[in-house]
């Protein structure tokens, strides 16, 4: 038998239903907010997640999906996509679109993890960018929009965490301060934090096997930040505060790709265990620039729609089904049957036929079986009156209605059993 790939997963029955739940209700919020949707390819050379996640980071060192196409060219399916968005800004010319530039993407990602709860091989990611403008407001509104989509889902166990990293003026006084508190306890450090210590020293702050004891003796970033940060970062927590958004301030956070500057946050759940971010975004100022753009300042998040799936399972949040109309009939009522399902599934209802036909007992028990709530029955007689029979498969009550009158029966009486 031939299997799913090691960490990914097929998505059907109940999984699906979510799946397209929470993909509907993330587009939905984000094009309130006037983002809207950029498809970009899965596929990219592999240079650009070198030069925009970083060399040294865990994803491009030991996560990609690297290979050679016939051509003799390298390729990596994406492990995240704000690269491919910033990549797609500067090959576009997007920056003579008005600014700020919001839109939002939803696709799969792929990353070479161990494979556990929360985390896949592929995965898919929701996200929003906010392109061209360095103001605070645009921070707020990106951490808003993740809110509100936390509130969407009535999600309850959820926390803002938020930090500022500092830009290329502060953060490398911090990153000597870091280090020069490290070089005294390298030898407790990790085996992954010893070669951070000289290739990415702020990872160290979160890694998970290095102790809270060992984090809270190094030097704070937001003792190092310039007072441009330091503004930036205030005028954020001002406007958070405004919209009534709970947050804390955490100063171990910083983020695994190497383009964040200044504002980063996440939005973590007690629901989810030990990979317990939902989403995590930032402000990335220089990223555009260095992939040959101008200057163009942007922030954004991306969150893991599985974690989101997880939570929802965990709050046992369900997604109502749609009712389904099923039709049995007599051979020499196809015509009228299939005129009938017709205009049923233009009026958006969802209809099945029944395909084997029989006597009506035996299309209504395969009716019951595909748990349908209203079966139509359209037999010669029916035919001959133009009418139909109407069975509430429920109550079990049947009616006979005038067949023109079927859409407004079925709106009359399924009101608001439409999705959830
Ligand atoms: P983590 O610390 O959990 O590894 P990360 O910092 O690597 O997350 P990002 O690169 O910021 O994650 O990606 C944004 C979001 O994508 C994460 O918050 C998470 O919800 C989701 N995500 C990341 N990696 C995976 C994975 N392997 N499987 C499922 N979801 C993932
Ligand atoms: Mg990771």
């Amino acid at each position: 038998m031939i299997k799913t790939v090691k960490g990914c997963k097929d998505r059907y029955e109940k999984d699906i239903k979510l799946f397209q739940y929470s993909k509907r209700v993330l587009s939905e919020t984000a094009e309130q907010y006037g983002y809207t949707e950029i498809v970009t390819p899965i596929i990219e050379y592999t240079e650009l997640f070198q030069r925009s996640v970083g060399q040294d980071t865990d994803i491009v060192e030991k996560e990609m999906y690297t290979f050679e196409d016939k051509g003799g060219r390298s390729l990596t399916l994406r492990p995240e996509i704000t690269a491919s968005i910033a990549r797609s800004y500067v090959e576009h010319h997007f920056e003579t679109i008005p600014s700020p530039l919001r839109l939002y993407y939803i696709g799969p990602c792929f990353r070479y993890e161990k494979p556990q709860k929360g985390r896949y091989r592929e995965f898919y990611q929701f996200g929003v960018e906010a392109i061209g403008d360095i103001s605070p407001l645009l921070d707020a509104e990106v951490i808003s929009l993740a809110f509100t989509v936390a509130k969407r889902f009535s999600l309850k166990e959820i926390k803002v965490k938020l930090n500022s990293i500092g830009c290329k003026k502060c953060r490398p006084l911090y990153k000597d301060a870091l280090k020069n508190a490290l070089k005294l306890r390298y030898d407790d450090l990790c085996d992954d934090c010893k070669k951070r210590f000289y290739t990415n020293p702020l990872r160290i702050l979160d890694c998970k096997k290095e102790s809270d004891e060992l984090k809270k003796s190094l030097p704070k970033i937001a003792d190092y930040l310039c007072e441009e940060c330091k503004e930036h970062l205030d005028a954020v927590k001002k406007h958070l505060t405004l919209m009534d958004i709970p947050f804390e301030r955490d100063s171990s956070l910083v983020r695994g790709l190497d383009y964040y500057t200044k504002t980063v946050f996440e939005v973590v759940s007690t629901n989810l265990g030990a990979q317990n971010a939902l989403l995590g975004g930032g402000r990335y100022d220089y990223l555009i620039e260095e992939l040959g753009g101008r200057h163009v300042p942007a922030v954004g998040f991306a969150m893991g729609i599985e974690r989101l799936i997880t939570i929802l399972e965990a709050e046992e949040k369900t997604v109502e089904k749609r009712p389904i109309i099923y039709i049995a009939y007599q051979e020499n009522a196809l015509k009228e049957t299939m005129d009938i399902a017709s205009i049923l599934r233009d009026n958006d209802f969802i209809v099945l036929m029944d395909v084997k036909g029989g006597n009506f007992k035996k299309q209504l028990e395969r009716s019951a079986k595909q748990h349908s709530l209203y079966t139509i029955i359209i037999g010669e007689e029916e035919k001959e009156k133009r009418v139909l029979q109407i069975k509430n498969m429920e109550t079990k009550e049947q009616k006979e209605i005038p067949s023109d009158q079927i859409i407004t029966f079925l709106k009359d009486h399924i009101k608001g059993e439409k999705n959830a």
